[in-house]
């Protein structure tokens, strides 16, 4: 198995229990391993039907239709998750809320995000997974980057590994389980993918899209790779994860290159949708400034501390604690300060002439009490008036992406007409089911699901042939 995160976790300890050796591989050292998982709000989602899961995962998908068999796969094993979860001894809460997506077919089975007690994120299901793997004894090797796939004759037999710093080749009888999660902090991918000159991991510097590349290097096709949910965000240069940011009083704007507005600030994101002219689109997904006064400033910390939001790397593991006037990271230059506004527009590299008219609108605008431009909530129509300003330029945060091999029902990694290369699974981010939205809680709904699926898979797989071995053998020397 590589990686050890949720889906990893849900791999290694299904083969276990269906009778596989596992051994897990796992890039990190053990004190950053974990993954997106590990800093994640840890809530998972477990539909209160099958039969309307199905109908609810092909209205999320929307325009990106997924095939049925997936689809059916995903119902029933998402269902199974809470339960799965407590068969390790956890004691599981349920937040009931309302389901993000009300105005999609089967969002009834969406009863709200179930979490272990006594609350959300904290790694706390994290904890529960890593220990449970422990204690059955499966082996994980930490600092030790899977490469690449051996193959023979196509069937995936194994991995090239390094571990630290030596080869290190493993065969595998049964089968490999990617599980090494996205690719948000590789810049070209990033690029290439999502269409964004940049963009900063809001959880683990590790994912790299390095399964995914295996997993092409052993002919795999790949799927929905521009699918993602971004996020209001700030990169700071000492920290390879970028901060979450919200505002918590109105008088702040986004502005493009141009200098001016063109969204909705205030529009609730959906896990990286929003309903934008009348659709659901992907949002935040460009590049932009955030532009805001003093009294913004003064009104609490942009980011949150680790006591009201769990989750996160830069709180989890980084451990920063965010100023809470904002002071330190203004003098640390992570935000820019300037007397006036066309001074800000100059040190954001954008036209002094065009900002401070949208500031301008934006102002009288407030003083009338309705956003003629965007409709933004009136409430939070608060002027941007009160010198010094501020402002900074977000990527926007990468939480996750959703592309990599294809899969079929079985977690079997497909090639590009259709057909299982066999001996290699894959689950979670590294592979999500999700062509378009999704709702909170889904991401490792859908990781725990096919994770477990994955381990079914590779565990049933009988072994090899002696000359499959053999073949693997020739490579190892
Ligand atoms: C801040 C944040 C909050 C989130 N909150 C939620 C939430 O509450 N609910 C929800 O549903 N979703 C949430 N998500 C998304 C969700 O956490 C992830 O999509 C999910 O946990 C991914 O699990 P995974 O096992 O596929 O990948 P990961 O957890 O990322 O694990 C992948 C592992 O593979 C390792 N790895 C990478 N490359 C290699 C290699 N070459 N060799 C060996 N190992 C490798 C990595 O180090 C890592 O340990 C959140 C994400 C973030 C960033």
């Amino acid at each position: 198995v590589v990686g050890f995160g949720f889906a990893g976790a849900a791999a290694a300890l299904t083969a276990h229990e269906h009778g596989a050796s596992v051994l897990i591989v796992e890039k990190m050292p053990e004190p950053t391993a974990g993954g997106d998982s590990r800093v994640s709000g840890n809530v998972w989602f477990n539909p209160t039907s099958v039969q309307l899961a199905s109908v609810y995962l092909r209205s999320l998908c929307g325009d990106y239709p997924i095939p049925d068999a997936i689809v059916a796969a995903w119902s029933r094993e998402t269902a199974r998750n809470t339960e799965w979860i407590e068969s390790f001894g956890a004691k599981t809460g349920l937040r009931a809320a309302r389901p993000e997506f009300p105005e999609l077919l089967g969002h009834e089975c969406d009863d709200g995000p179930h979490y272990i007690e006594p609350g959300w994120g904290m790694s706390r299901l994290y904890e529960l997974l890593k220990a449970a793997v422990m204690q059955r004894g499966i082996e994980v090797l930490y600092s030790t980057p899977a490469l690449e796939l051996l193959q023979d004759d196509c069937a995936v037999v194994g991995v090239r590994a390094s571990s630290r710093e030596a080869p290190l080749l493993i065969e595998a009888e049964r089968g490999v389980v990617l599980a090494s999660g996205g690719f948000a902090n590789n810049q070209d991918m990033v690029r290439e993918f999502l269409h964004l000159p940049s963009g900063h991991p809001s959880g683990t510097p590790a994912a790299t899209g390095d399964g995914i590349k295996m997993a092409q290097k052993a002919g795999a096709d790949i799927w929905h790779m521009g699918n993602f949910m971004g996020r209001l965000g700030l990169k700071a240069p000492e920290f390879a994860s970028g901060f979450d940011v919200k505002f918590a009083a109105g008088g702040w704007i986004l502005v493009r290159n141009d200098g001016k507005r063109f969204v909705n600030e205030t529009q609730p994101s959906r896990h990286g949708k929003a309903l934008i002219g009348g659709q659901l689109e992907p949002h935040p997904a460009v590049a932009m400034h955030a532009i805001f006064d003093e009294k913004t400033r003064l009104a609490g910390p942009l980011s949150d501390s680790v006591a009201s939001s769990p989750y996160g790397w830069t709180r989890l593991v980084e451990r920063y604690e965010w100023s809470s006037d904002n002071r330190v990271e203004i003098e640390k230059g992570w935000i820019l300060k300037a007397n006036t506004l066309r001074e800000l527009a100059e040190n954001l590299a954008l036209e002094p002439d065009a900002l401070a008219q949208t500031v301008q609108t934006y102002n009288a605008n407030c003083e009338r009490g309705t956003d003629y431009q965007f409709g933004r909530d009136p409430t939070t129509l608060v002027p941007v008036s009160q010198p010094p300003f501020y402002g900074f330029t977000w990527g926007p945060l990468i939480v996750y992406t959703c592309g990599g091999p294809r899969k079929d029902e079985f977690a079997r990694v497909l090639d590009p007409f259709g057909r299982p290369i066999a001996g290699l699974y894959c689950a979670g981010e590294i592979s999500s089911t999700y062509s378009f939205c999704m709702s909170g809680g889904q991401m490792i709904g859908d990781a725990l699901a096919f994770g477990r699926i994955a381990g079914r898979s590779a565990s049933s797989m009988r072994r090899r042939l002696a000359h499959s071995r053999a073949g693997a053998a020739d490579q190892t020397a």
